[in-house]
């Protein structure tokens, strides 16, 4: 494999750990070289054995300049060998390989998507004989492209919202309490939370305000029949009055609930029923 940045690392470990901010980028020891040259490859005469090498995945999804990739290497590939190679979008492991009896699997960032024949000789080299000399070339390439690779865009993380439950549909809660209490100007996601294992959870938190994502989560204990609608509406509105609340420093504390927050929380037409309810109920809800 090819760490961008990173130490040698054995090539047929596919989970290698790296840190990535090593800087040096070296390339394992071997007697590669010897291998190499004791086996010349003439470009015709590695281009004469094409047919039957090239293992197919399902052509379904695949892009037409990761076959034409794997096309161009494996016209370098000796005899009886396959391979299968794959565009990756991967910051830190630029060239992956493994060398498996029948096939080569190669995983290579896309940057190297319709190389040069230079390249791409190299990275055969690479591919069949972890050739050194090769690796300085691919290196100096990932180098070079350094700006490219660290650009490409981050997959956004899959944030599924999951906001009708069962019995209490978030959104609809969300929407009536933003046009009574906020004029409709509150901006903020609603879903209900991951369902977990009671018993095992120390604390229970009802609802939860992410500042980051702007994602309001409610406990998914709360998704009952005999959980009544005014309580998950006071649970949203908690929450969503976090979204309108900044939290505030104190010294060393933080403040997640200032004195105008508590007093805006108050409004809530059923507070009382639903402070009640809670003392109530909480204890059975959450099964304590
Ligand atoms: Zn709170």
């Amino acid at each position: 494999m090819l760490y961008r940045g990173a130490d040698a690392m054995p090539t047929d470990v596919e989970s290698a750990c790296v840190d990535p901010r090593q800087l040096s980028f070296r390339f394992a020891d071997s007697d590669d070289e010897a291998v190499a040259s004791a086996a010349p490859m003439s470009r015709r005469a590695a281009r004469a054995k094409i047919p039957g090498r090239v293992v197919r995945l399902p052509t379904g999804g695949r892009s037409l300049e990761e076959i034409r990739l794997e096309q161009a290497v494996a016209a370098y590939l000796p005899p009886g060998k396959g391979l299968r190679l794959t565009l990756t979008n991967n910051h830190y492991n630029i060239v992956a390989v493994r060398r498996e009896p029948a096939a080569y699997a190669v995983r290579i960032h896309q940057v190297f998507a319709g190389a040069e024949p230079r390249l791409v000789r190299a990275l055969a080299r690479y591919v069949v004989h972890n050739d050194r000399r090769a690796s300085g070339v691919l290196g100096d390439f990932i180098e070079r492209h350094e700006h490219i690779i660290s650009r490409a865009p981050r997959r956004p993380r899959q944030l599924k919202l999951r906001p009708v439950g069962r019995f209490h549909d978030l959104k609809d809660i969300f929407d009536r309490l933003n046009r009574r209490y906020f004029d409709g100007t509150l901006q903020a996601q609603i879903t209900w939370g991951p369902a977990v294992l009671r018993a095992q959870q120390r604390s229970i938190k009802m609802g939860s305000f992410s500042v980051e994502d702007r994602i309001i989560r409610v406990h998914s204990a709360l998704d009952r029949a005999e959980v009544p609608p005014f309580f998950v509406e006071w649970i949203v509105f908690h929450e969503m009055l976090h979204g309108r609340y900044e939290i505030r420093r104190n010294g060393s504390r933080r403040c997640f609930h200032p004195p105008e927050f508590l007093a805006r929380e108050r409004e809530f037409a059923d507070w009382e029923r639903a402070s009640a309810w809670e003392k109530e109920n909480v204890d059975r809800l959450f099964g304590r």
